[in-house]
């Protein structure tokens, strides 16, 4: 295979996987042969070649075949340097292992963070596509092991279980690493902790804490944006902990360089490592996370009686974030159990009256041909507009496939949407995806994919 087809099939790939998950993952690969069906590559990091040969070896050969290569698999390997001790090529600020500093230093001051929620561990947290890189990350950090990305850059919206992550690495460090000082903070925490150190003239002290640390959390550092000279503590900090090798942990409420006013070195400086962000949940993690809570409360519980059907029919109906989905559950078990029923559908619904309504997200026709023209990258007026070649006609039909199923509107309102299309045009779209979907299995992925998306 020459570098043009690997070319092309990368540019294919972007387009399958998407851009972030091809400029994180697929771009770094280097491809050194194909030979005898297999397609060697070689990745800077072990964490990266597990994660890709879960993650991404089928649409790698799927695309290499369809440009021709015939390939049966995808073999990825580290440079030997890595794959002993699982260290980055020090392109970024070179990282010393974290050496394992035994015994436990019983003499040191007791790190001044935040308290830490005891049922934030990795055992009570559920995985599933949305969180699964995440928490792979978060786990390969509590190991304690060498620094492999630094900083791990966790984010996501409200209620995704960032918090609940960087606790599960401390906890988890506790136990496997009790000579390392592991300091979890927030961000705000942080700030009140530097101005204090200013005020009483204990600057000094305060530097010298921070960089006695080994492993650094920051929860929610979007805080300090704005704040000039809590910033720039926070980067000389930063700074001092990555020189010396040490792990830090950050998490915000969007990416690095989404944060508004924050300075542009201390973005570049939190993008450097590995950025992971929590996807919002899909209704498997949904309906994951409502039968591991429940189980948990049975063990306390035991006459609790769930009708069948109610679990499922909350992690449908309420798919908002985490956080609302547990408060549900609290509030549908001790309703419950203070009337002493069994908790069938009509008592939920009757429980949950309010949550349900406020969790009722309308699509409209708007969204689903943006999320198409976006999925299938094509221009959103081409997808209303005119045209009739192929790779336009097939998303718009697929539009109008979803418009159909996911609103309540008519053809003849869809077909309005649809730059003034008649309803018989409408009909006739619908029917083709109908007709390709039980023979295309790409186009049918595709449908289930957007449907998801955006009922998510
Ligand atoms: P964030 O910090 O991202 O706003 P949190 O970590 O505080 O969110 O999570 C909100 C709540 O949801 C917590 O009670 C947490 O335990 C729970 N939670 C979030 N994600 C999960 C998960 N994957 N499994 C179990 N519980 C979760
Ligand atoms: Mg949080």
């Amino acid at each position: 295979m020459t570098d043009d087809t690997w070319g092309r099939v990368c540019n294919e790939l972007q387009k399958t996987v998407g851009q972030n998950n091809y400029t994180t993952w697929i771009a770094p690969l280097e491809l050194i042969h194909l030979e005898d069906g297999i397609a060697s590559f070689r990745a800077p990091t072990k964490f990266m070649r597990d994660w890709v040969s879960r993650n991404f070896a089928e649409p790698i050969l799927s695309e290499l075949r369809r440009a021709g290569v015939s390939a049966e698999r995808v073999d990825i390997s580290v440079p030997l340097r890595q794959a002993a001790n699982g260290i980055k090529p020090a392109a970024k600020p070179a990282a010393a292992p974290v050496k394992p500093r035994k015994p436990v230093r019983a003499e040191a001051e007791p790190l001044p963070g935040a308290p830490l929620d005891a049922r934030f561990t990795f055992d009570s947290f559920v995985v599933g596509k949305p969180n699964e890189l995440a928490h792979a990350a978060a786990k390969r950090v509590a190991e304690g092991g060498p620094v492999t990305f630094n900083p791990l850059f966790l984010y996501g919206g409200v209620g995704l279980g960032k918090t609940h992550l960087m606790h599960a690495i401390a906890h988890e460090l506790r136990v496997q690493r009790p000579d390392l000082r592991v300091l979890y903070l927030s961000a705000e925490q942080f700030m009140y902790r530097f101005i204090q150190a200013l005020r009483d003239k204990q600057i000094m002290d305060f530097k010298e804490m921070f960089r006695s640390i080994d492993v650094l959390m920051v929860d929610d550092v979007q805080f300090i944006a704005g704040k000039e000279s809590t910033q720039e503590e926070f980067f000389h900090t930063f700074n001092a902990l990555v020189d010396q090798g040490k792990q830090i942990v950050i998490s915000a409420d969007r990416a690095p360089g989404e944060i508004k006013d924050l300075e542009e070195r201390i973005k570049s400086r939190l993008s450097c490592g590995l950025v992971v962000d929590l996807h919002p949940t899909d209704y498997e993690l949904r309906l994951g996370i409502l039968q591991t809570k429940t189980d948990a409360y049975r063990a306390e519980y035991p006459d609790l009686q769930i009708a069948p059907g109610v679990l499922e029919f909350i992690a449908h109906r309420i798919s908002s974030n985490v956080r609302i989905l547990e408060g549900a559950l609290t509030r549908l078990f001790a309703y419950a159990s203070l009337i002493g029923r069994e908790i069938t559908m009509d008592l939920a619904q009757e429980c949950l009256k309010d949550q349900l309504r406020q969790s009722e997200r309308k699509v409209t026709v708007e969204e689903i041909q943006r999320k198409v023209a976006e999925h299938y990258n094509v221009r959103l007026s081409d997808l209303v507009g005119p045209k009739r070649l192929r790779a336009i006609a097939r998303p718009r039909q697929v539009a109008m496939f979803l418009a159909k199923s996911l609103t309540t509107r008519s053809l003849p309102d869809i077909g309005r949407r649809f730059g003034g299309r008649d309803h018989t045009t409408i009909m006739h779209g619908i029917r083709k995806i109908e007709e390709l979907r039980a023979t295309d299995s790409q186009l049918a992925e595709d449908i289930e994919l957007l449907r998801r998306l955006l009922e998510s």
